[in-house]
């Protein structure tokens, strides 16, 4: 990309995080955080119209009145659609230099390469939980002990995701938190209340889904394996510790990791090489595939489109997160209901 066609300049250091500018742009192509103004040259259209909304001279039109914030080059240039496609810009403050970042791509636009490494780390976790969790040591252990040594290996399986994660973020000169994408967004009462009712309406469709797709294979004759029918109960024991264990790890960390891994890293990776309609499918696709069953291949793809679809059209992976808690509660709530 020609650096004389961005039509913005950034000065983080100026900014106070009003997000007005985020508020203003009608193409959600910018992101305000702690330590960083990020521009999504793919989303941007040049319209200046968060530069209008700047008061600080964080971000301004390149020449012109970007004197201010000391840019240069064509001011209020347009993005040239070939040339803006799959980078972005993250302007930060002095902080340490981003080893590894290149060109103008920020911190946190992350590449094919970093999913492949992203996705590789989960295949890795994934043999090894599994590898644990079937061994004689672990089905040998007391009922009770097998309980927190499944929860353990639960723990590490996306712990060793949320590393990688975190150390390819650290490559950029980022931290966990950029890792993990938050996509800071207006969050005017209006938008909220949006996000809020998406989110619910999502929630219900997704399960309505998962309802109707069951009852039809089973209709047909295709019926869980063994391994869908394994009760929560069973795994993490039909104690209060078995329902709080089940909410931590089913309700909390595997939604927050699996929306950073697919949704932040996997699909927004596509996206820098495709539309966000391939990127949403795909990533929704690798998502599905990755809970390794045929039988819940198809609900998980539906909501693994829900959220791809939440987390690029809100800007930010939180409503996505919210929709697939909500989503993994039902059944923890069903099973222990069941038990108690
Ligand atoms: S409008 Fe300016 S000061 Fe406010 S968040 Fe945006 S860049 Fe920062
Ligand atoms: S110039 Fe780009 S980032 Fe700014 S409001 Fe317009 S589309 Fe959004």
């Amino acid at each position: 990309m020609a650096r004389a066609q961005i039509p913005l300049s950034l000065a983080p250091d100026r900014c106070d995080r009003c997000r007005r500018c985020v508020a203003a742009c009608p193409n959600a192509a910018l992101k305000v955080g702690p330590t960083y103004i990020y521009v999504d040259w793919q989303r941007c259209t040049g319209c200046l119209a968060c530069a209008k909304m700047c008061t600080t001279g964080a971000i301004a039109p390149r020449g012109g009145t970007g004197a201010k914030a000391g840019g240069g080059g064509d001011a209020g240039a347009r993005m040239g659609a070939t040339s803006a496609r799959g980078t972005g810009t993250a302007a930060k403050p002095a902080r340490r230099a981003p080893a590894g970042a290149a060109g103008e791509t920020g911190p946190l636009a992350w590449t094919l390469g970093e999913a492949w490494v992203v996705l590789a780390a989960l295949l890795v976790a994934f043999v090894l939980k599994d590898v644990v969790m079937a061994s004689t040591f672990v089905r040998q252990l007391d009922s009770d002990v097998a309980v927190f040594a499944r929860v353990a290996t639960l723990f590490a399986f996306y712990a060793l995701q949320v590393g990688v994660l975190a150390a390819l973020a650290w490559r950029r000169g980022a931290s966990v938190i950029d890792a993990f994408r938050p996509r800071a967004v207006a969050v005017s009462w209006r938008g909220l209340a949006a996000s809020v009712g998406l989110v619910a309406a999502l929630l219900v469709g997704t399960r309505l889904v998962a309802l109707v797709y069951g009852m039809t294979a089973q209709w047909v004759g295709w019926d869980p394996p063994a391994r869908e029918i394994a009760d929560l109960t069973e795994v993490f024991g039909p104690t209060v510790w078995g329902l709080l264990f089940s909410v931590a790890l089913v309700v909390i960390v595997a939604p927050i990791v699996e929306e950073a891994v697919f949704r932040g890293v996997v699909q927004d990776a596509i996206a820098s090489v495709s539309g966000h309609r391939v990127a949403i499918a795909v990533a929704a696709a690798i998502f599905a595939l990755s809970h390794v069953t045929a039988w819940l291949f198809a609900p998980l793809f539906v909501l693994g489109l829900a959220c791809g679809w939440l987390a690029h059209t809100r800007a930010s992976l939180l409503p996505a997160i919210w929709l697939h808690a909500g989503y993994n509660l039902l059944p923890v709530l069903v099973a222990f209901y069941l038990v108690w």
